[in-house]
């Protein structure tokens, strides 16, 4: 019988001690399911573009894309690189829906968050998940962004806003628009639900990973021009520029 790990790790969080690792088994001996050497093994990002999160050879500098054209959003905070082993840990998260990596991946930002607001990143006043298409959110069964999202308010103590924004339609066939087209064919995807008020509110919009920037834009885009004051992204993980990992 193959139950017995599920069950003794299932036990172990509930009782908060003896944790295993979730990446190696090995006993934790931390108030979470991970071991030092695999934390410290994690592709912790690095030196990056203040805006994007895009990394970067030198800490401090505004990317190209951000300086030829600066985004919508105020700031973006992953806590990682978008490679081995977290690109693994997200796909079973979200494909496999393995929660406890994700409640982990969302804790550990969290304590990143914690970190920058102690250093003056100032606190949203909620955070709101990425929506996914309601054909999307079937097939999958759950929306791996607001789970992220419930995890890390309860844990920043902040509202989880999730009845703002809906995907009125799914955004397929994107690499054969141009750039421009491409934009507007997601400033179109997403629209602000009926009688929702966002006037003069920072909002932090959570997603697993941030790829080309091109979703956060374009909800940043749509709650910028309700009145919305600031736009921040809270991801697990920013992918490098193509041919540079
Ligand atoms: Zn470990
Ligand atoms: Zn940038």
């Amino acid at each position: 019988m193959n139950c017995q790990p599920t069950i003794k790790t299932m036990v172990y969080n509930c009782t908060n001690i003896n944790q295993t690792c979730l990446l190696c088994d090995a006993p934790a001996h931390q108030p979470y399911p991970l071991c030092m050497g695999c934390e410290q093994e994690l592709p912790w990002l690095g030196d990056h573009c203040p805006r994007c999160a895009l990394p970067l050879a030198i800490d401090g500098f505004l990317c190209k894309g951000c300086r030829r054209r600066p985004p919508g959003f105020r700031q973006v905070v992953a806590a990682w690189e978008y490679a081995f082993p977290i690109d693994t840990l997200i796909s079973r998260f979200k494909h496999n829906s393995q929660w406890p990596l994700g409640r982990l991946m969302a804790q550990l930002l969290g304590h990143v968050l914690e970190h920058r607001y102690s250093e003056g990143l100032p606190r949203p006043d909620g955070l709101l998940p990425v929506p996914l298409a309601r054909r999307r959110l079937r097939q999958r069964g759950f929306n791996q962004a607001a789970m992220l999202a419930r995890w890390l308010a309860r844990q920043l103590n902040l509202p989880c806003c999730e009845r703002l924004l809906e995907r009125s339609r799914d955004t397929p066939a994107q690499q054969a628009l141009g750039a421009r087209a491409r934009r507007r064919n997601l400033r179109q995807a997403f629209s602000l639900l009926p009688g929702v008020d966002v006037e003069g509110l920072h909002l932090a919009v959570v997603d697993d990973v941030l790829t080309t920037g091109a979703t956060a834009q374009a909800i940043a885009h749509v709650l910028r021009k309700a009145g919305a004051r600031r736009v921040d992204i809270y991801c697990l993980a920013r992918t490098p520029r193509p041919g540079q990992a």
